[in-house]
């Protein structure tokens, strides 16, 4: 009897032990293909230099001047202390676009060498040269606010030179602008903005609250500027960059809606006399160029050819 018990027990045991034995490496095998399956947590970094810690001035952003060296290690730094926050909330791969000027500012081998590095220029997609749809977010680092705003360091739209402003679908746009609708394009968030408080600002009222901002500076006007402690930015970009991409649920990607309007509005009647000779352009006002594409991109490149095209007369 007992043996006979015994030998119940153990059949009525492994009646129930076996199938789960027979099912756990299905199991097992489930959750790897789940984990392979995953798309990792890629970041794209655009990195622009009027928007760093320490720059108020051109010079310091000019690879003429003998102040650029300094300024550029700024730059590597503030980036370097995102790169550090993102890896920090579960990134997988980091993409850093160094977007100013010649687009050649961060030395290479300062860079967090767990980053990749896009380094140089022309790239077709300037400022978001290599975004595309395999990435979960995006980070604007030194970032700077749009033509003729006030209290706020070097503001430009893409050319100091040649545009007065830049309209998309009736929307005065700064370049963190132009760039999440680039980001959107392939829907992608933009999670984190670095600059003064007023690129902040434009940044939030543009891209909604949930954007993490993270302000570097404060401009007492366009070349001057109170930079907050140096510890505490580098602690709070870090810091600000691992919150931002553990929130990437509440994130949203900036889109606009087709057909796309540009008006591209320039310093004086000069620089739009070229863009006039392109069909599908038409010169609304003597310094006014406007065109309508069904496509973003194409839109944001014919008015990137525009001003190419305007040059600095
Ligand atoms: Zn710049």
């Amino acid at each position: 009897m007992r043996l006979r018990n015994s030998f119940c027990s153990i059949m009525a045991a492994l009646a129930l032990v076996v199938p789960i034995l027979l099912i756990a490496p299905d199991f097992q095998a489930q959750s790897r293909t789940a984990a392979v399956q995953r798309p990792p947590l890629k970041v794209f970094v655009s990195v622009d230099m009027e928007g760093i810690w320490g720059v108020v001035h051109g010079n310091q952003c000019s690879s003429e001047s003998p102040e650029y060296q300094i300024a550029r290690k700024w730059m590597a730094q503030d980036t370097n202390a995102v790169v550090q926050g993102l890896f920090e909330a579960g990134a997988i791969e980091v993409v850093v676009n160094d977007s100013h000027g010649s687009m050649r500012n961060i030395i290479a081998s300062e860079l967090d060498p767990r980053a990749v590095l896009i380094s140089g220029s022309p790239k077709p997609l300037s400022m978001m040269e290599g975004i595309d749809s395999s990435f979960a977010a995006v980070v604007f680092v030194g970032y700077h606010a749009r033509a003729g705003s006030a209290q706020a360091i070097l503001d430009h739209t893409i050319s100091g030179a040649a545009i007065y402003s830049i309209k998309i679908n009736g929307i005065e746009m700064p370049e963190l602008g132009i760039n999440a609708a680039i980001a959107g394009y392939f829907n992608v968030p933009v999670i984190m903005l670095t600059g003064d408080t007023e690129t902040c600002r434009q940044a939030q009222e543009l891209l909604g609250k949930s954007l993490v901002t993270v302000p570097v500076k404060e401009a007492v006007n366009r070349l001057a500027a109170k930079n907050y402690p140096r510890d505490r930015v580098l602690a709070d970009l870090r810091e600000g960059a691992r919150k931002a991409l553990l929130s990437l649920k509440e994130m949203k990607p900036y889109k606009l809606e087709s057909p796309f309007e540009f008006e591209v509005n320039f310093h004086n009647s000069q620089q739009t006399e070229p863009g006039v000779l392109i069909p599908g352009v038409r010169r609304t006002s003597p310094r006014t160029l406007t065109f309508t594409t069904q496509d973003y991109l194409d839109g944001f490149k014919l008015m990137r050819a525009l001003i190419a095209l305007a040059g600095v007369s």
